[in-house]
């Protein structure tokens, strides 16, 4: 198996999780990853993810034309590509409609940090983009100028979130982080008002997951 369809194979492999988990309703929500510089394999659009499998899913090139495939690709293509032509960082992409991190995004309130985890592996709040309709280029520009160079995630107003990173895996947890953390954060307004992390502890967080945290990091084996 080439690389090109081990990655549509994970796309598949993730597109079960997010609908077995609920962080996807009905046919909403979409994955992509990009396995090749000029490949980029993406969820067909409009498909039951209970229906999915690794034939379903779509190669496009980074032009958006599709190279392979029996479906149309997702109506969010735009976004993807934007988002892998500016982010040469970034292999993947889940965007998910999540109900607690939906709320933050339709009253259009970014998500504050108050989990550990949020920091870690967010690095900080999830900012809210403009709003502008499903699929459209101003969609794509709008989450883009929250990204810019450094964040992993945003939230599409009065729609979604979309969490990218170097692999799908990792696209995944920032996704299911933050909406554990909004859930938290909703549960903790029943009980008053909850903490927000200061920067200060924030960045303190990130710098221990990312060069100290686990097994297999350098500087906490030396
Ligand atoms: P697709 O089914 O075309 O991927 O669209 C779902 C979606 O979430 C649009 O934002
Ligand atoms: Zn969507």
């Amino acid at each position: 198996m080439n690389i090109v369809e081990k990655a549509k194979e994970e796309v598949v492999s993730i597109a079960r999780i997010i609908y077995r988990e609920g962080l996807v309703f009905e046919t909403w929500g979409n994955i992509s990853a990009r396995p090749t510089e000029n490949e980029v394999v993406i969820t067909p659009s409009g498909i039951p993810y209970e229906k999915l499998t690794f034939v379903d899913i779509v190669t496009v090139n980074l032009a958006g034309q599709a190279v392979k495939g029996k479906w149309k690709p997702s109506t969010e293509l735009p976004l993807h590509l934007a988002i892998y032509e500016q982010r040469k960082d970034v292999r993947a992409i889940v965007h998910t409609h999540s109900s607690c991190a939906l709320a933050f995004a339709a009253s259009r309130q970014d998500v504050p940090v108050v989990l550990e985890e949020q920091a870690q592996i967010v690095g900080g709040p999830v900012k809210v983009a403009d709003y502008a309709l499903p699929g459209s280029t101003e969609l794509a520009e709008n989450a883009l100028k929250i990204l810019g160079n450094e964040e992993n995630a945003v939230l599409l107003a009065n729609h979604g979130l979309v969490g990218i990173g170097k692999d799908l895996t990792t696209a995944l947890q920032i996704c299911r982080i933050i909406e554990r953390s909004a859930r938290i954060i909703l549960w903790s307004k029943l009980l008053g008002s909850p903490y927000i992390l200061s920067p200060e502890d924030v960045t303190a967080l990130r710098n221990n997951f990312l060069f100290a945290y686990g097994q297999n990091n350098p500087a906490a084996n030396s």
